[in-house]
C-alpha cells in the first residue's frame, strides 16, 4: 500500500485530502507545519510527499531544498496557491516531480498522485467499464454501445467518479466535492444540471435519480 505524506496548514484541504485519498486506497500522515515535515519525512517511509508552499514554521520551498539536500529522492507533489507561480517554478527546478494550483479538484489530484506512483512501478487501470459504457482514461474517451461520445472535461470527470463507484448511491454532496473540488458551493444544482447533460449524450437510462439521496449508475444498457 502506497504512503503518503500531507503537508498542509489549511485544516479543512487537509482532511479533504486525507479523507479522498484514504477511500482511494493510500495511506496518510498529516502534518501542518514544515519543521513537522521534515522530521516526519527523515524518521518514515512515504512514497509521495504533498507539499503546501505556504507553510508555519518552515515554508514549503525550505522543506524541498533540505530534502533534497539530504539526498531524499522522495516524489514530491507541490501545492501552490495563485500567486505563487515563481515559487512554483522555482520549486520544479529545486526537484518537485510535480505541482497543482489552488484550488484543485480532487480527481485531478488523485490523478497526479497515481501518475506519480505509477512511475515507481504501481499498476493502474486505464479503462473503466460498466455495461455498455467504456471510459479510456489515457486517451479520455468515453463510448456507448460501441459508439464514441464528445464528453466536456467536467462531464468526463463526473462518469469517471460514476464508473469508479459502480453500484454506489452517490449524493450531491459527494459528486459536488469529486468533481469541482473542497471549494464548492454545497447550494449550487450544478451536479443535477451536469447529470443532465450526460444523460443528454449517453441515454437517459445511464444515471439513475435515487430520490432524497442522489444519483447512481444504472446499468448502462438502453
Ligand atoms: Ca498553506
Amino acid at each position: 500500500m502506497n504512503r503518503i505524506l500531507i503537508a498542509e496548514d489549511e485544516q479543512r484541504l487537509s482532511a479533504f485530502l486525507e479523507k479522498g485519498l484514504r477511500a482511494a486506497g493510500f495511506t496518510t500522515t498529516v502534518v501542518a507545519d514544515g519543521a513537522a515535515a521534515v522530521a516526519v519525512a527523515r524518521d518514515e517511509d512515504f512514497d509521495l510527499l504533498i507539499l503546501d508552499l505556504g507553510l508555519p514554521a518552515l515554508d514549503g520551498m525550505t522543506v524541498l531544498r533540505t530534502l533534497r539536500g539530504q539526498g531524499r529522492r522522495l516524489p514530491v507533489l507541490i501545492l501552490s496557491a495563485r500567486d505563487e507561480v515563481d515559487d512554483k517554478v522555482a520549486g520544479l527546478e529545486l526537484g518537485a516531480d510535480d505541482y497543482l494550483t489552488k484550488p484543485f479538484r480532487f480527481e485531478e489530484l488523485l490523478a497526479r498522485v497515481r501518475a506519480r506512483l505509477r512511475t515507481e512501478g504501481t499498476r493502474e487501470e486505464t479503462v473503466l467499464r460498466h455495461g455498455e459504457l467504456t471510459l479510456d482514461l489515457r486517451r479520455r474517451t468515453a463510448s456507448i454501445e460501441g459508439r464514441t461520445v464528445d464528453l466536456s472535461a467536467r462531464e468526463f470527470t463526473m462518469l469517471e467518479v460514476f464508473l469508479r463507484h459502480a453500484g454506489q448511491v452517490l449524493s450531491r454532496e459527494q459528486l459536488l466535492s469529486h468533481v469541482w473540488g473542497y471549494q464548492h458551493d454545497p447550494g449550487s444544482n450544478v451536479v443535477d444540471v451536469y447529470v443532465g447533460y450526460l444523460r443528454r449524450k449517453l441515454g437517459g437510462h445511464v444515471i439513475a435519480t435515487v430520490r432524497g439521496i442522489g444519483y447512481v449508475l444504472g446499468d448502462g444498457e438502453g
